[in-house]
């Protein structure tokens, strides 16, 4: 049993879908929920996994992974992806999906080659495979919680995203880099409590502010009213800073293969 008060994250195809760092945000979660001296339960969900009780989620996270893999993964979800809506949707769920996990998570992803893959539609949004691939640094505009921040992470994809932003808000403005598709200058997506990015690194450790209003949402759907304590994020902010300095300077998008 728990002593203390506790969230229940849950790392959503670990073994399929974690790439370029994505397994650090889980990670960072940990440290951060454990340093305000509460805790953290975290289980990892894959492939047939049987009777996994979704509806004890307070935090989900999807990460990044190749086409190869979000075809397995799609045809799971066709099984356990409404409860994973439900308990976002209806239940107030945190989730973060990077990449590959954002395309499932909405309605379809059309690689360039093979089949249409379909998602749980979580996301009004969908996406196109195109022929040259987004790789590089990015740095974002965005207002997630409350305040102007630019985070920094690194995009490695071929899919291009359009959404309907009708109940739907950008995460923020690619400053530097491709983001959803290279032609509005959108980056990532937040629906309700659940955010969807492009960005690969491990995006939280760097940008703190989107882990704690992760954190902080995640709190409130298991204790209702509740208000974490701010942490000493110097050490973070500079990170963040350095990364903003090497995007500037040697990460602008550089479109090296061809699919
Ligand atoms: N296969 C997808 C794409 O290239 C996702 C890649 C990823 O998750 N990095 O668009």
């Amino acid at each position: 049993m728990l002593n203390k008060d506790y969230i229940r994250v849950c790392f959503l195809y670990s073994r399929m879908m974690s790439i370029y760092g994505d397994r650090g945000n889980i990670i960072c979660i940990k440290k951060r929920v454990e340093w305000r001296g509460r805790e953290v339960v975290i289980d990892e969900y894959n492939v047939g996994d049987k009777k996994y009780n979704f509806e004890d989620v307070d935090l989900f996270f999807f990460g990044g992974g190749q086409d190869i893999h979000q075809i397995e993964v799609a045809l799971d979800l066709k099984t356990v992806g409404k409860m994973i809506n439900r308990q976002v949707v209806d239940k107030r769920a945190a989730l973060l999906a990077i990449c590959g996990g954002m395309q499932l998570l909405a309605k379809y992803y059309q690689p360039t080659l093979g089949d249409r893959i379909e998602g749980t539609g979580l996301f009004d949004a969908y996406t196109r495979g195109g022929k040259e691939r987004f790789i590089g640094n990015v740095v974002v505009e965005s207002e997630i919680g409350g305040e102007k921040n630019n985070l920094v992470g690194f995009e490695n994809h071929s899919g291009r995203t359009y959404a309907n932003w009708d109940n739907m808000k950008p995460l923020g403005k690619a400053l530097i880099g491709r983001g959803n598709n290279g032609e509005d200058g959108t980056e990532g997506m937040v629906f309700q409590n659940a955010v969807g990015s492009y960005l690969h690194g491990s995006l939280l450790p760097k940008n703190p502010w989107l882990a704690d209003w992760l954190i902080q949402k995640a709190f409130i759907r298991r204790y209702d009213d509740y208000q974490l304590e701010e942490l000493n994020d110097d050490v973070e902010k500079k990170a963040n800073e350095a990364a903003q300095v090497v995007a500037e300077n040697v990460g602008k998008v550089s479109n090296i293969s061809e699919v």
